[in-house]
């Protein structure tokens, strides 16, 4: 799929959390990505002094590559950061410039039929494209999501998840709540970071599965390294690194 140069228009914004939020931009012209991949954002954005430089970063398309038109950007915003406060101020209307689609982290047919989702924190992001995916094109999948947060006020996307499993008996969501002391909402769901574990609690065979795994650096290697000494094959296991 050819890299293109995109002029991108703020259409809709969600407030997932505190501190995330989704974007979706329309597209001037309609975008060929495969779910899980990844666009370049560009902003003009002043330094301490004031001066002002082209600033780019990499987001996963949180949207299904079967709508074309428009593209959901889901993000934190790192108060700290150069990029995320800008575009956490972006409002409707406002236009930005990116380019892609790029990325190895893609949903494909031939990955098979069980499918396990990892995830902590926005690294739900480009797996929320492949679930769009698997269930606006009715795929044959049986599939679990693992999906970590610190607290239950960090959950992201997590009614539109409810509802899915509600009527897709092949859909399996596993939220886990790593930091359940701070959290303000009553929780009988899942706790602890996403283990071995948790993971065969809910997946019997796991070499028969192909896992999708994405997050912070230490969260994807931990996560690759615990399946691959369970006996999953390297070539079983996609990741993405947030950084
Ligand atoms: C392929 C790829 C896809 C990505 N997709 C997404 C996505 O879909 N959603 C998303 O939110 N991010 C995503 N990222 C991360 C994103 O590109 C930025 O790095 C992130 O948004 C921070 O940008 P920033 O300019 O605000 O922070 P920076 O100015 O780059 O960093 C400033 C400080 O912010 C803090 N910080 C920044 N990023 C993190 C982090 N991930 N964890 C902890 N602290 C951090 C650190 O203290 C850092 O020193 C992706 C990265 C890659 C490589």
């Amino acid at each position: 799929m050819a890299v293109q140069d995109l002029n991108l228009e703020v259409i809709e914004v969600f407030n997932e959390t505190h501190d995330v939020k989704t974007l979706r931009f329309k597209l001037d012209k309609p975008l060929d990505f495969q779910a899980g991949q990844f666009v370049m954002l560009y902003m003009d954005i002043p330094d301490q002094h004031g001066k002002v430089e082209n600033i780019k970063r990499a987001y996963s398309i949180a949207s299904s590559p079967a709508k074309k038109d428009w593209i959901d950007i889901n993000f934190r915003v790192y108060s700290f950061g150069r990029f995320t406060p800008p575009l956490f101020n972006l409002k409707l209307g406002d236009k930005i410039k990116a380019k892609g689609p790029f990325g190895m982290f893609v949903h494909k047919e031939e990955d098979g039929k069980n499918v396990v989702f990892l995830s902590a924190g926005t690294g739900i992001a480009p797996i929320r494209g492949m679930i769009k995916l698997i269930e606006e094109k009715n795929l044959d999948r049986n599939t679990v999501l693992f999906s970590s947060c610190k607290t239950t006020e960090d959950l992201i996307f997590h009614e539109e998840f409810l509802r899915l499993a509600g009527k897709n008996k092949n859909f399996r969501y596993v939220p886990t709540i790593t930091r359940i002391n701070e959290s303000k909402k009553e929780w009988n769901g899942e706790k602890g970071r996403i283990s071995i574990e948790l993971i065969k609690k809910y997946v019997k065979d796991l070499k028969n599965n192909f896992f999708y795994i994405c997050g912070p650096p230490e969260m994807v290697e931990n996560s690759r390294e615990i399946l691959i000494f369970e006996g999953v094959s390297k070539e079983n296991i996609k990741f993405e690194r947030f950084h």
